[in-house]
């Protein structure tokens, strides 16, 4: 009975079929630390800002041995160049043990990737416009969103804002934004809150804010809210009883390799 029962639970789960076989898996979101999450939809899998200098040793083993969940990998994005964010070496790699799977980034992350010819695809961002590309099946929209102001004599860096939509289901990923200067009308004018977003990774610190930004309600207007930029061991944790105040629906992942499954 208990047997059964399970069988029953996982077929409500769309994990077996009737007859046992293994079907497609759901479509989830898995964490993979800082601001890297790797989305399932539909058998597309999409790893973004996943592999960095700050990935613990054991995913990004399975990341390039190809380890489920992160078997197929059809496209593979940064949002920017900083080291939080991205790894030239280890995305590299990562490519060549993933021979179906593209690269999207801004231009100077891109750059840094050699010998995979037909498979890098640089992002020439610009301002106040969303950059269209089709890879591997899946639609990404690119847009500059600024970093903030660097100090002076520092040069700047380019931050993509990416709307991705495979099949049915667009998330959006901001990278890292400065919230002073990422209005909602900045948004409204890329046409973002028009786009039925289903979820989108923002910086936890803005949805722990006392007052959360305008621009992830007027701006970006997604159906759920995911906590990107979560601080590694040891750095001090989100406020969590704030985003739940705040965003009682978002998802705060605590764990490398949790996973939420979309809905
Ligand atoms: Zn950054």
């Amino acid at each position: 009975m208990i047997l059964k029962i399970m069988s029953l639970v996982l077929a409500a789960a769309g994990v077996f079929a009737a007859d046992g076989l293994a079907k497609t898996n759901p479509n989830t979101v898995t964490f993979v630390g800082i601001s890297g999450f790797l989305i399932e939809v539909d058998g597309k899998k999409v790893l973004i800002d996943g592999l960095t200098n700050f990935t613990s040793p054991e995913v990004e083993r399975r990341l390039l041995a190809g380890e489920p969940p992160f078997d197929r990998l059809d496209l593979v994005m940064a949002t920017h160049s900083h080291s939080d964010h991205f790894k030239a070496a280890s995305v590299g790699r990562c490519l060549q043990n993933h021979p179906k799977a593209s690269f999207v980034g801004p231009k100077d992350t891109a750059d840094l990737l050699s010998g995979l010819p037909g498979r890098i695809f640089p992002v020439q961002a610009v301002e106040g416009q969303r950059t269209v590309l089709e890879v591997n099946g899946i639609r990404v929209q690119a847009m500059p969103l600024s970093h903030g102001t660097p100090p002076p004599g520092v040069p700047g860096i380019v931050n993509l804002g990416y709307l991705v939509t495979i099949g049915s289901v667009t998330f959006f990923h901001s990278g890292d934004i400065d919230a002073s200067l990422l209005t909602p009308e900045l948004l409204r004018n890329l046409g973002l809150p028009d786009e039925k977003i289903d979820f989108a990774f923002v910086p936890g610190f803005f949805l722990a804010s006392p007052e959360p930004p305008r621009f992830l309600i007027d701006g970006i207007r997604p159906r759920v809210l995911i906590a990107s930029h979560i601080p590694l061991a040891g750095q001090e944790p989100l406020d969590e009883a704030a985003i739940r105040r705040n965003f009682p629906t978002a998802v705060l992942f605590k764990s490398e390799m949790d996973s939420w499954t979309i809905k």
